[in-house]
């Protein structure tokens, strides 16, 4: 009868000795960790809960001590062909005809679903807030902004065209212009503005980048392997400016004094055989940028273009994540690959617009 009860019970329940041993699972438990339920009896709670000892710990206050626990969040990774599921667990000392009988249940409850429901709507608030935020940011931003522009105009006039340092105003009136786009797209659409598409030349966009980078980063070596045979782009230059400006900033941060950056450029197409284009019959540009950092691990790269994801001390985490939102705006891709001895690659590939 209390077997055919357990049995009935959707949620999947446990019985466990002292020891950890299980002594029953009930048909529930059996769906959770697909195996048969009188199979269970051939695992411990370790086993099950991949190696959570707080479970059994529960289990023993329970048969020494007839004390009820709750146990949350409990992760399992990958144990028992899920992958990250999240669960509550309530462990209670099992009482047979009012007598303790050296044993305790353990009942479990996922809650995957509702953490998930609670992840994505913290997610959407985040991102209600941080639109709010940036707006009053980029609003902020306007005065010094003019200030500068005002003064560099002035500097500008004074160098004349004849200095051989006019060149450097030029560059800020051209990036503080770059910044004014961005602030007004900013305040009128937040962190979400459609896309402006120009025609431009890739390369000459790349050479603007790589003249930053490499002005900041002199110890090392940019290598440009340009496919001469580019077609013109259409696309919305100043956001793939910053795409740009984000791989090769974290190319240049994640290589070692005196290595080499390259960026390569070439089109890709059906005939491309190591890359899944997001359309297989239509040709993309493929631009690649290649450092010789450390590469990437595994869990890291889960996690490589979610908001706010950064390893480094003074990191904001939003490059990637901002160049994928941009990328994919595009209806192209951006992904990354470890190379050996060692270092990455991350590749963009972007439609050719016909
Ligand atoms: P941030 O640079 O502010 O940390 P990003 O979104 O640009 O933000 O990058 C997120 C994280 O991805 C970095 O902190 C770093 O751990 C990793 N990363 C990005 N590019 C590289 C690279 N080329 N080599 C190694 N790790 C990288």
């Amino acid at each position: 009868m209390d077997k055919a009860i357990l049995d009935s019970l959707n949620i999947p329940v446990l019985v466990s000795g002292a020891d950890g041993g299980i002594r029953h699972g009930n048909a529930a438990a059996g769906r959770f960790w697909r195996v048969l339920p009188a199979k269970l009896t051939d695992y411990t709670l370790s086993h099950l809960f991949a190696g959570d000892e707080r479970i059994g710990a529960a289990v023993v206050r329970a048969v020494t001590s007839e004390a009820s626990s709750t146990i949350e969040p409990v992760l399992l990774q990958s144990a028992a062909g899920r992958s990250n599921t999240v669960l509550r667990i309530q462990v209670d000392p099992l009482q047979s005809s009012g007598e303790q009988a050296g044993l305790a249940v353990v009942a479990i409850w996922d809650e995957t679903r509702r953490e998930r429901i609670a992840s994505a709507s913290h997610e959407a608030r985040m991102r209600q807030s941080m639109g709010s935020m940036l707006k009053g940011l980029a609003h902020e931003l306007q005065n010094p902004l003019s200030g500068i522009k005002g003064a560099t105009q002035l500097l500008a006039r004074k160098l004349g065209q004849s200095s051989s340092h006019s060149e450097y105003p030029e560059v800020i009136l051209k990036e503080l212009e770059r910044l004014e786009r961005l602030i007004k797209n900013l305040l009128a659409h937040g962190d979400n503005p459609p896309l402006n598409p120009v025609d431009f030349n890739l390369h000459e966009l790349l050479d603007e980048v790589l003249w930053f980078i490499a002005n900041s980063h002199a110890q090392l070596e940019m290598v440009r392997e340009y496919d001469p045979s580019l077609p013109d782009c259409h696309a919305d230059r100043d956001r793939l400016h910053q795409v740009f400006l984000n791989l090769l900033r974290n190319a240049a941060e994640a290589s070692p004094a005196g290595g080499t950056v390259r960026i390569r450029t070439r089109i890709a197409g059906p005939w491309s055989e190591e890359e899944q284009l997001p359309d297989p019959g239509r040709i993309y540009f493929q631009i690649e940028v290649e450092d010789q950092g450390q590469g990437i691990s595994e869990s890291h790269r889960e996690q490589l273009f979610t908001p706010f994801f950064t390893t480094k001390a003074t990191g904001t985490g939003l490059g990637l994540s901002i160049s994928h939102q941009i990328v994919m705006a595009h209806n192209g891709w951006l992904r990354q690959r470890n190379i050996t001895p060692h270092g990455s690659v991350f590749t963009v590939i972007i439609p050719v617009m016909e």
